[in-house]
């Protein structure tokens, strides 16, 4: 992970990459702000630099040995602790060491990823996490060991306040007397749920949210998002951007939501059977879930559009592209035909919910509402 994938904090890591480059590394730094900042990837970044061999100027130079196996963590002297339990495919009480293939996976394609994120990645189900006992054994055990390759052992604990307390008095321990050339990087969201001793041992590092003029940048250049759209995405994920990803993910689903039940009413409504079925084996072909979740998201559209006509100045539940799309959707519903359209959209979610065929249901369904349309 190199700093300029970083989003925003350009002060910190300033200070960070400044701190290399003196060669003022502290043996114990915790990482501490807010869901989303950016406190993981900052603290993987800072090792990398830490322990890059090649022209660190201002970022890693990705070229180096060390950065070439950061660029899959897996270099041998960088060591993590994460929440981890048992699973449905690790069920005898699995330490971090038989979760790292899937750790690394989650980190490299999610690295703003957030501790429910994780959970759900490895498929904990409604357990909780934990960073066990043994894990401290097993840290200082790594960490007594000379360095493989780079000048420094770094071991990152993320979600630090998930330790045992018996891991954290241990740890507590190896903060006071640390093995030689080791560095620490604990990370956290909650600072004061830490052993004040640790906390008291560790250089604090805080991670501030997200300015806004940096996660705009980062939305449109990232996720090609409009400016329009970034600015109300912005807005609602307040410095943090693993709900921004979130949000785009809910817009992108909307959109996809709205654009097949555009399709879906045209056809019926043309009564195009050639251009229907397209849809409708498309949608056939979605999980029966999805397939209600069109059906419900269609029938709070019709409804929204019923009231259009009713209560002028109402306060409207739709997204812009949705409020365009019923300024002229709304002329085709009507008081006689509300009712029995909701009646046939209900029909289709109950034979779809009761295992009926899909595409006889959908079809019939397009073909009645496009009925019920043109009266
Ligand atoms: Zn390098």
């Amino acid at each position: 992970m190199f700093f300029s994938e970083i989003i925003g904090q350009s002060a910190l890591k300033k200070r960070l990459i400044r701190s290399i480059k003196d060669r003022r590394i502290s043996h114990a730094q915790l990482f501490f702000g807010p869901e989303g900042a950016g406190a993981l990837p900052l603290a993987i970044a800072y090792a990398q630099t830490i322990s890059c061999t090649g022209d660190k100027e201002a970022d890693a130079c990705g070229k180096c040995p060390s950065c070439i196996k950061y660029a899959k963590l897996v270099h041998p002297d960088l060591h993590f602790l994460f929440p981890v339990n048992n699973t449905s495919s690790k069920k005898d009480d699995p330490s971090c060491d038989d979760f790292l293939a899937e750790w690394r996976d989650f980190v490299l394609q999610n690295p703003y990823g957030r501790l429910n994120d994780w959970y759900l990645h490895i498929d904990l189900e409604n357990k909780q996490g934990l960073i066990k006992e043994k894990e401290s054994d097993v840290i200082s055990k790594k960490l007594s060991f000379k360095s493989y390759e780079s000048d420094f052992k770094i071991a990152i604990i993320w979600m630090a306040e998930k330790m045992h307390e018996v891991a954290s008095n241990k740890l507590l321990k190896l903060l006071e007397e640390p093995p030689e050339m080791t560095v620490f990087l604990l990370i956290t969201e909650n600072p004061e749920s830490l052993l004040a001793t640790i906390r008291s041992r560790c250089l604090p590092v805080k991670v501030p949210l997200i300015a806004e003029e940096d996660m705009k940048e980062a939305l449109q250049s990232r996720h090609q998002v409009n400016a329009v759209q970034s600015e109300s995405i912005v807005r609602l994920a307040m410095g943090n951007y693993a709900r921004a990803a979130e949000l785009i993910r809910e817009n992108e689903e909307d959109g996809f939501l709205l654009a097949t039940f555009r399709e879906f009413m045209l056809a019926g409504y043309m009564n195009n059977i050639t251009s229907g079925m397209k849809t409708v084996e498309a949608l056939s072909s979605l999980t029966r879930e999805k397939q209600k979740a069109f059906l419900d998201y269609s029938l709070g559209l019709i409804r929204e559009n019923a009231v259009i006509h009713l209560q002028e100045g109402r306060l409207s539940y739709m997204n812009r592209r949705e409020e365009e799309f019923s300024a002229n959707f709304s002329r085709f519903i009507r008081g006689s035909n509300l009712a029995p359209l909701a009646e046939e959209f209900n029909k289709a979610a109950y034979d779809i919910e009761r295992n009926g065929n899909s595409k006889i249901v959908l079809l019939d369904l397009m073909l009645k509402a496009g009925k019920l349309l043109r009266q």
